[in-house]
């Protein structure tokens, strides 16, 4: 087990637009394990590979009964909209009301490069996905959200 330094804003790589995924193996198996190590660890809901310093378009999740690792995710549909309070792992002590579509639906692949279809996911759950998603293309909640507390 690898628990990796989280990044944390105002560090530069988690306002890049992470690139795809091109190959995989061994070592994007090994990535995976170490950012769901990292989440645990730091007792969060979702986790991208920006915010271990790898600019690589993977997140994982961990809530409930889902534990989802996606690969080059792509959102395909949004549908609705709800705001709810969201913190992030690389911005502690914040948290913002952040609007959000309540139906989602993804494609991406799964760590080893098959492909995984997710459909008219909801909840806290979309909610999540949303939030792993941005950080890909380098957008935090501090770009969306409102009713700060806490201080950057
Ligand atoms: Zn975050």
């Amino acid at each position: 087990m690898s628990v990796l330094p989280i990044v944390c804003y105002p560090e530069p790589i988690l306002r890049q637009v992470a690139s795809p995924v091109v190959s995989y193996g061994q070592p994007m198996l090994a990535l995976i394990r170490d950012m769901f190590d990292t989440m645990r660890h730091a007792k969060g809901v979702g986790l991208a590979a920006p915010q271990v310093g790898v600019s690589l378009r993977v997140i994982v999740v961990s809530y409930q009964q889902h534990q989802l690792a996606l690969v080059n995710p792509v959102i395909t549909h949004l549908e609705g909209e709800e705001s709810g309070e969201e913190g992030c792992l690389s911005l502690p002590n914040v948290s913002l009301l952040v609007p959000r579509a309540t139906i989602i639906s993804v494609d991406a692949q799964s760590p080893n490069g098959h492909p995984i279809r997710l459909k008219k996911l909801k909840g806290y759950l979309a909610r999540i996905i949303q939030h792993e998603v941005d950080h890909l293309n380098g957008v935090l909640i501090l770009d969306k959200g409102g009713e700060v507390n806490g201080s950057v």
